[in-house]
C-alpha cells in the first residue's frame, strides 16, 4: 500500500483549513517518519550515542545497578526506555544491570511498529507500550530516555507589531513557508517575558513537559529513579531551535516532511521545574561529558582495547565522539531524577 507523500496532505489541510500550526506539522511529521524510515545508525539519517558505542548503555545500566543496590534492591523493578530506536540502549543496559544482580521487567515507549521489531530482536521478552499509562504501578520504575524529549513537536510563538501570534505554517510557491497566526496569543505568555522586540521567538514543548510531568509522578508514587539525556540548554532561552537532519545533513525544516528528522532543543530549566513541582529529586543536570567521564567512560574504553587491541581506534574515537566537548560532550546534558528517599545517582555531585 503506497500512501501519499506528506506534503501533498498538508498542501491539501492547508488548501482547505487553512494555515496549521508547527506543533501540528512536527508532530505529523516526526509520526510519518519514524514510521517510514531507517533513521538511525551510520546508514540512516542521524546517529546516537548508543549507537556510536556500547560503552553508552553499559554505563547507563551501570548507573542503575549501582542506585538500585544502594536503594536495598528492591524487588518487581521496572525498567522504562522512552522511544528506545533501534534497541541498543535497553539491550546494553540489560547485560549490565545482570552482571550485577539486577534483572528488572523490560518495557519499551515506541510509537512506531517498524521500531518496535528491531528493539525486540535486541531486547527479547521486552512489553510494549504507546504511553506511560500502561506501565505497571506494582514497584519502582528506572527510567532512561535518551533523545527522545526532542523529538516531541514544539509550539512558537513570536512577537509582531500587532503583539505575540502562534507560528503557522502556510503553503508558498512549491513549498511551505512559516506565517504568523492570526490570533492574539499575548495571554499565552508569561508576563514577565512578554515585552519584547519584534521578531522575538518563544520556543516551548507542551508533549515534553507532559512526558515529564508523567514520570515524575510515577517516580514520585511508586519510587525509583530516571535518566533524561538530550541536547539543550539548562537556562531559559529565546529563539527556535528547531533543525531539521536527512541523512546526516541540515536541511530546511519545512523541506521535507515525513523524510527528515525535526528535533528541538530540550529546555532542562522547565523540565526540572516539572520534576520539582511533583516532589522528585533533581539530582542535577550536567555534560554528558562530565557525566560519562565520572562513570568511568576512560577504564571502559580501556577495558574494550585491552580484549580488542585491533580495534583501538575504533573504541577511542567513540569515546572521543561521546564526551569532547566539540562533539556530543558539551552539547548533550544528562538530568537524573529519583524519588524521595532514594540515593543520589554517580556522576551528579560535581556540577549543577
Ligand atoms: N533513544 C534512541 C532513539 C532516538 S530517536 C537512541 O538514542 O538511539 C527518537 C525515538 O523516540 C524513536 O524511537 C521514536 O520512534 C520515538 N518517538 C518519537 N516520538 C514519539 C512519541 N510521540 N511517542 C513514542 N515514541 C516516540
Amino acid at each position: 500500500m503506497s500512501e501519499a507523500p506528506l506534503s501533498e496532505i498538508f498542501k491539501r489541510l492547508i488548501a482547505t483549513t487553512g494555515p496549521i500550526s508547527l506543533m501540528h506539522f512536527m508532530g505529523e511529521s516526526n509520526a510519518r517518519y519514524y514510521s517510514h524510515r531507517d533513521a538511525l545508525g551510520a546508514e540512516g539519517d542521524f546517529i546516537t550515542a548508543p549507537e556510536i558505542s556500547q560503552m553508552f548503555g553499559e554505563l547507563v545500566g551501570l548507573w542503575l545497578a549501582d542506585l538500585w543496590i544502594r536503594a536495598d534492591r528492591p524487588d518487581q523493578v521496572h525498567y522504562v526506555e522512552l522511544g528506545p530506536g533501534r534497541g541498543y540502549l535497553a539491550r546494553d543496559a540489560q547485560r549490565v544491570m545482570k552482571l550485577h544482580g539486577l534483572e528488572p521487567r523490560m518495557h519499551l515507549v515506541e510509537g512506531s511498529t517498524r521500531l518496535r521489531d528491531m528493539q525486540l530482536a535486541q531486547v527479547p521478552g521486552a512489553t510494549f507500550h504507546h504511553d506511560l499509562s500502561s506501565i505497571p504501578t506494582d514497584g519502582p520504575l528506572l527510567v532512561a530516555a535518551n533523545e527522545f524529549l526532542d523529538a516531541l513537536p514544539v509550539r512558537q510563538l513570536v512577537k509582531t507589531d500587532e503583539g505575540w501570534r502562534e507560528i503557522m505554517v502556510d503553503v508558498a510557491d512549491d513549498g511551505f513557508a512559516f506565517v504568523a497566526g492570526r490570533q492574539p496569543m499575548d495571554s499565552a505568555i508569561p508576563e514577565a517575558r512578554r515585552e519584547a522586540e519584534p521578531g522575538t521567538v518563544i520556543e516551548t514543548c507542551p508533549g515534553a513537559a507532559a512526558q515529564m510531568f508523567e514520570v515524575a509522578g510515577r517516580l514520585a508514587n511508586q519510587g525509583g529513579a530516571a535518566l533524561f539525556i538530550d541536547y539543550g540548554h539548562v537556562q531559559p532561552r529565546f529563539g527556535s531551535t528547531l533543525q531539521a537532519v536527512r541523512a546526516h545533513q541540515k536541511l530546511d525544516p519545512l523541506a521535507a516532511p515525513g523524510e527528515a528528522d525535526l528535533t528541538a532543543h530540550v529546555d532542562f530549566h522547565q523540565m526540572k521545574q516539572i520534576a520539582l513541582s511533583r516532589g522528585v529529586e533533581w539530582m542535577g543536570t550536567v555534560t554528558q561529558g562530565a557525566w560519562l567521564t565520572a562513570l568511568g567512560i576512560n577504564q571502559r574504553a580501556e577495558a574494550l582495547v585491552k580484549s580488542s587491541p585491533h580495534q583501538r581506534d575504533v573504541v577511542m574515537s567513540a569515546r572521543d565522539r561521546l564526551i569532547a566537548p566539540e562533539q556530543m560532550g558539551n552539547l548533550f546534558k544528562v538530568m537524573g531524577l529519583a524519588a524521595q528517599g532514594w540515593p543520589m545517582g554517580a556522576g551528579f555531585a560535581l556540577e549543577d
